[in-house]
């Protein structure tokens, strides 16, 4: 399965807030053998949502959209993936009857515009707030809210399946040019993923779905590098 993250918020492109939101869903969604092939963070503008959302559902099996849901002025995401998917926005009885019954509002209780949802789409539940998000075909809107994220997220999580990757990593105390040789020999030898990320020492990331195949391709490396004490 290949996916597309979407993050919302101005106060994310000015680095504001980190987008810890991004790297978390990337390693859950990684964790479930499913590729992330797209990162991108937008302003808090319906109509650039409306389109990156456009591209991305017919480009990859499952788009997931975080932050701006809720009834402020800047919170514009479920205008945006409406407009993606031309349909209307519309109030969510099932959303509201749940914010009645589970967090004890009252439809008079909510600030106008909660509960508004792409038309004809599948509301999830905020165990951690109050705006629901929602499904719009393959299309995942979640809160911005951290914490709210990751519990809505757990709702919907078994829907992103693919195939387990098994991953190796070998730290070498070498420069990343000297290694050069040896990375493209492993290559040619075992049928893995090989990522190269140089920090204090090179970390050498051997990854493919072959579990012997990566056990194999990180024990030769291992063999052939000068590796890092302690
Ligand atoms: P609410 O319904 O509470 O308004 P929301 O879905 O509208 O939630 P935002 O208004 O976009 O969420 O953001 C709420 C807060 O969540 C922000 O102040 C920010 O601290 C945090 N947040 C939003 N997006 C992210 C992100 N990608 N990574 C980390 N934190 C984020
Ligand atoms: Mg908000």
């Amino acid at each position: 399965m290949r996916v597309a993250v979407v993050t919302v918020g101005d106060e994310l492109l000015v680095g504001e807030t980190v987008n810890t939101n991004a790297a978390w869903l990337g390693q859950q969604l990684r964790d479930r053998g499913v590729t992330v092939e797209r990162m991108t963070t937008l302003p808090d503008r319906a109509a650039d949502i409306a389109r990156v959302v456009n591209e991305y559902h017919a480009d990859y099996d499952a788009v997931v959209v975080t932050g701006g849901l809720g009834p402020t002025h800047d919170d514009v995401t479920i205008e945006g993936v409406a407009a993606a998917f031309g349909r209307d926005v519309v109030e969510s009885d099932e959303a509201i009857e749940w914010l009645a019954e589970h967090g004890g509002y009252s439809r008079e209780d909510l600030a106008e515009g909660t509960g508004e949802v792409p038309a004809d789409s599948r509301p999830l539940p905020n165990h951690e707030g109050v705006a629901p998000g929602c499904v719009v075909e393959n299309c995942y809107v979640l809160p911005g809210v951290p914490a709210e994220m990751k519990r809505m997220f757990a709702e919907v999580a078994d829907e992103f399946v693919g195939e387990k990757r098994h991953v190796v990593t070998v730290d070498a105390a070498e420069p990343e040019s000297a290694l050069l040789d040896r990375m493209r020999k492993v290559r040619q030898l075992y049928p893995v993923k090989v990522g190269s990320y140089p920090g204090q020492h090179v970390t050498v990331r051997f990854a493919g779905t072959d579990s012997e195949a990566v056990e194999a391709a990180a024990a030769w490396f291992r063999e052939r590098v000068d590796p890092v004490e302690g």
